[in-house]
């Protein structure tokens, strides 16, 4: 079946329904992604968020479009001034620590990178303006402790992402902390008068001593860089509330026009049935796993191979599966760089060309990775069996080759496979020696170069269809 871009379908939770997906400038899309807190070292679950927003970004760009994707660092909010007066050192020096962290580990996960990574700190200006903007229009006001409130009551569709009914609220009732339960809904802080608690984290401003609230943060960062209407935004779920319902009431009230076309929330990464987060304590770092040997891509995998709407929960069998699979993909690409047999007359095209269909399909279908994964295992099945009867050519091998370093643009898990790689001479030389040695029926020389081929890192395998090798590292 030909597919086409028309047929990308995205689940929308403003609507809770898949829909096409269609961005407002054709060709191009434009999408915010909120970024990290940097309080501290990201955790793995924050990565399945920000691994999930990579896949789509990747998938987006694969068919065709230009992305234009802005991912905020949240460097002042009330878990960063926490952190910070706990550590007894000023508020950038504790979050640049902890950003340059996040690029590393985000470069070692092998995100691509986003367009624009705005701070907080930088944008406090656009902030002010937009606050003074929700005053002018009668939405927002000024506390008696000073710090200027939104008022959900004025805002008709409050309420319509994370689906409830703003009637049902206390009117006048205020928070100002940045995050709370869907219980708690009132007015909340747009802008935070100044008290001795927060030292010396403030700005003097039109609208006062103080600084942002964290939503109104994401409603400057985002409409700077991609206008009033952005095509996605997108966010992990415990994020639709309060974080997303307070950026559109904030943004639309200001503009007067919708926000935002389409929202992607990715579910959860959990441990044992309940969601990872730093205060639960049931959290690993990136940093937690590298420190015991697993491979950066390995989580990568992990992270993104089950579909972004389905929670899950981390394991270290999951990662131990989720390495036993890309070591069957980087052996087979490792497989069809040397592979020279005869031609399939055919069959290896027809075996692509279904591949490369389902693989479409099923990314189409709302990033449905699951289907796209089972397809390609299918088809590096497939692909094996013929290359174990010699029926695979070297330019039908090197067509699929490229076919999956392609789709691996998408993926970003194989990492660097080295294209040419060749047996060394005195390997071959062993390998022969060794078949010799088999039909002579003389095992202990054959086990005696297996082991030899084993210390020069090459594995030989005895199958029922004759003898394979491959390489032991990456
Ligand atoms: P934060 O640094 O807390 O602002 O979170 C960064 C991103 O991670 C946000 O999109 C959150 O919604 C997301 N997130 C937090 N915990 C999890 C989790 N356990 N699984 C998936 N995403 C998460
Ligand atoms: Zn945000």
């Amino acid at each position: 079946m030909e597919t086409t871009v028309e047929n990308i379908r995205l689940y929308n939770t403003l609507t809770r329904r898949k829909e096409k997906f269609e961005p407002i400038e054709k060709g191009t899309v434009r999408m915010y992604t909120c970024g990290p807190t940097v309080w501290d070292f990201a955790h793995i679950g924050n990565f399945r968020s920000f691994v999930f927003e990579d896949l789509l970004r990747r998938w987006l760009k694969y068919r065709g479009f230009k992305v234009v994707q802005v991912m905020n660092i949240t460097d002042v909010d009330d878990r960063t001034i926490a952190a910070s007066r706990k550590q007894g050192i000023p508020l950038d020096e504790h979050t640049g620590r902890y950003i340059k962290a996040f690029f590393e580990d985000i470069a070692a996960l092998n995100l691509e990178r986003a367009e624009h990574y705005p701070r907080a700190t930088g944008n406090i200006p656009e902030m002010v303006t937009l606050i003074k903007k929700l005053i002018e229009k009668g939405y927002a006001y000024k506390g008696e402790d000073g710090s200027i409130y939104y008022d959900i009551s004025k805002f008709k569709n409050y309420g319509e992402l994370s689906k409830f009914k703003v009637e049902q609220l206390q009117a006048g009732a205020r928070v100002k902390v940045d995050e709370y339960d869907k219980a708690e809904a009132r007015d909340f802080a747009l802008w935070k008068a100044w008290t001795e608690d927060e030292g010396n984290v403030f700005w003097e401003t039109e609208i006062g001593k103080g600084r942002p609230g964290w939503h109104i943060e994401c409603s400057a960062m985002s409409m700077k860089y991609l206008g009033e209407t952005l095509d996605i935004h997108t966010g992990g779920v415990d994020n639709m509330f309060p974080h997303h319902e307070n950026e559109i009431a904030q943004s639309e009230a200001v503009t007067g026009r919708k926000f935002v076309n389409c929202w992607v929330h990715c579910e959860h990464l959990l441990v044992e049935g309940k969601r990872m987060a730093k205060r639960f304590g049931n959290y690993y770092t990136l940093r937690d796993l590298t420190k015991l040997g697993h491979d950066p891509l390995v989580v990568r995998y992990l992270l993104l191979s089950t579909h972004y709407r389905q929670q899950f929960n981390f394991t270290f069998e999951g990662l131990n599966a989720a390495k036993n699979a890309i070591d069957r993909l980087r052996n087979f690409t490792r497989r069809l760089s040397y592979t020279d047999g005869s031609s399939s007359k055919g069959k290896a095209k027809h075996l692509a060309e279904h591949f490369k269909s389902e693989f479409t399909e099923a990314m189409d279908d709302d990033v449905n990775v699951g289907s796209a994964l089972a397809a390609l295992f299918e088809f590096v099945r497939e692909v094996n069996n013929l290359i174990d009867v010699n029926s695979l050519s070297k330019e039908e091998a090197r067509e699929i080759y490229d076919l999956i370093v392609g789709f691996d643009k998408v993926l970003g898990v194989i990492g660097e496979v080295k294209e040419e790689e060749k047996l060394p001479k005195e390997a071959e030389e062993l390998i022969l020696k060794r078949e010799e040695a088999r039909k002579a029926k003389d095992w202990k020389t054959a086990d005696e170069i297996r082991t030899q081929l084993k210390n020069m890192g090459i594995i030989i395998e005895d199958t029922a269809q004759g003898m394979k090798w491959r390489m032991e590292k990456h």
